[in-house]
């Protein structure tokens, strides 16, 4: 079945919509000439080839007329999906303004709206205490950041993070990253302790449950509190309150709480790192308001700049330890992005879309274990709001002695691409690359949820017919 051209959430207008070059031509030679000139790093270009010319909401077309309904949302970044009207009228106001678009750090009425609205969501804690760093315009640069002024605060290197945890591609936040694939060859494997993250299908401890977060705390105090462990006293904890890119995995409030307190009667500051967690992804508006933790450092990216790139670390007042120019960067004025960010912030906000993201979110959830009940390569099926993770496996292997079978990566790639042919545009995520991910903007209409769910499943039969490759344990080189 070809992806159609029917799908929900037609582009309402294409009036404005990108008009590609003549000489570009077709999307097959746009494709061809970016494999031929673009570095072998790209990553989505790869695995989705699409030459996408217009964008409303959740959908996408490309070039060849074909549209997608858009469950990556510019990997977590599209909260209102693609030019939401609020986001182009911020956008367009800033232009014809005449106000200047590159104004390094410097106040300006625009930056000065963004920081109000931001601060009128965080919580109450750090509203009322906290302090706002513009970063440069990336995640891991937010990331960097905030690993920055722990440790010019504390006077300590170390720090603590967890396996499956992604905070980004720069060093020190690669450092922090639980993939040895892409850590270990640039180097960054120091002063980082590795803590398990309660990961309950696949249990570090081998029980799950709530007894596996209570064994992953119990190892993180016991760590800090050895004299003789080997762990010195870190400068941070960086936490992702859900996994995302480790395979869409949601800490539990308990496990949550148990680590403020860890880190609190230790003095070790909380870092949360919400750049794909925040504005209402999880069914609240920041993923710790679900267990009610207030971390010292929230890092925030992705959605706060309302598709364009932005990023902040905002801190309590008592980690103001830096120095005039101790973090910098030419980009941390975008003023098209605080415009958006803003409107998106107060969108969100406005039309309480974190609890519509719980509720379209725990619709999904209970529709996707429908689907495992019929599709045995489904493992496992968990999320939080509109952040959705479904685990593939390979039914046909040895399962462990917790019965859980062995991931299935290659199956995982065939269902993307059959996804893909379905006009349905899905990412894959976890250890080894066989989670697949839902992260739909929060604007999604019930008919758009129950398309995206029809087309998954369809993609899951298809792809289910092929034979999956002898199993054994995945390795990480298996990931396609
Ligand atoms: N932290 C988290 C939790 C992320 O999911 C990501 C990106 N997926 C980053 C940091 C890094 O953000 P960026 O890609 O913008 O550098």
């Amino acid at each position: 079945m070809a992806a159609t051209s029917s799908a929900p959430g037609q582009l309402a207008d294409t009036a404005g919509g990108y008009d590609p070059p003549a000489a570009a031509g077709s999307a097959a030679s746009i494709l061809r000439r970016q494999a031929q000139r673009e570095s072998s790093a790209r990553t989505y270009a790869r695995s989705l080839p699409v030459v996408p010319v217009r964008a409303r909401g959740m959908t996408v077309e490309g070039a060849d007329g074909t549209r997608y309904l858009d469950c990556l949302s510019g990997a977590g970044t599209l909260a209102l999906g693609h030019n939401h009207p609020v986001v182009l009228e911020a956008v367009r106001r800033v232009l014809d303004s005449g106000a200047p678009l590159h104004v390094l750090d410097m106040a300006t009425p625009v930056k000065d709206d963004f920081t109000t609205a931001l601060f009128e969501t965080l919580p109450k804690p750090l509203a009322e205490h906290g302090r706002i760093q513009f970063c440069g315009p990336a995640g891991t640069d937010a990331v960097e950041a905030a690993i920055k002024l722990t440790r010019i605060a504390t006077g300590r290197a170390g720090l603590l993070a967890f396996s499956g945890a992604y905070h980004g591609m720069t060093s020190a936040a690669l450092a922090a990253t639980g993939d040895t694939a892409v850590r270990a060859p640039a180097g960054a494997d120091t002063a980082i302790t590795r803590l398990p993250f309660p990961y309950d299908y696949r249990c570090p401890f081998g029980v799950g449950g709530e007894r596996g977060a209570q064994l992953s705390a119990r190892l993180t105090a016991g760590m800090l509190d050895d004299p003789k462990g080997g762990v010195p006293r870190p400068a941070a904890m960086l936490v992702e309150p859900v996994q995302g890119e480790g395979g869409v995995i949601p800490a539990p409030d308990d496990w949550m709480r148990a680590m403020r307190r860890i880190t609190r009667e230790r003095g070790v500051p909380l870092v949360a790192d919400e750049v794909q967690t925040g504005v209402g992804r999880t069914g609240a508006f920041w993923a710790v308001e679900h267990s009610g933790v207030v971390p010292d450092v929230m890092v925030l990216s992705k959605a706060v700049g309302g598709s364009l790139p932005l990023a902040v670390i905002v801190y309590h007042e008592e980690l103001d330890a830096w120095e005039p120019g101790a973090h910098a960067g030419t980009f941390r004025g975008n003023q098209l992005a605080m415009a958006a960010g803003a409107a998106t912030l107060r969108y969100v906000r406005q039309h309480a879309l974190h609890e519509r993201a719980e509720e379209v979110g725990a619709r999904m959830l209970s529709r996707l274990r429908g689907l495992a009940a019929h599709h045995p390569c489904i493992g496992d099926v968990r999320g939080r709001g509109l952040m959705l993770g479904v685990e593939l496996v390979d039914p046909s292997a040895e399962p462990d002695d917790r019965g859980t079978l062995p991931a299935a990566p290659h199956l995982a790639d065939r269902v993307r691409q059959e996804a893909l042919r379905r006009g349905l545009i899905i990412e894959l995520g976890g250890r080894y690359g066989a989670v697949v991910r839902l992260l739909p903007p929060l604007t999604i209409t019930d008919e758009q949820a129950e398309a995206v769910l029809d087309r998954l499943a369809d993609a899951l039969t298809a792809a289910s017919r092929v034979p999956v490759p002898p199993s054994r344990t995945p390795h990480p080189a298996d990931r396609p």
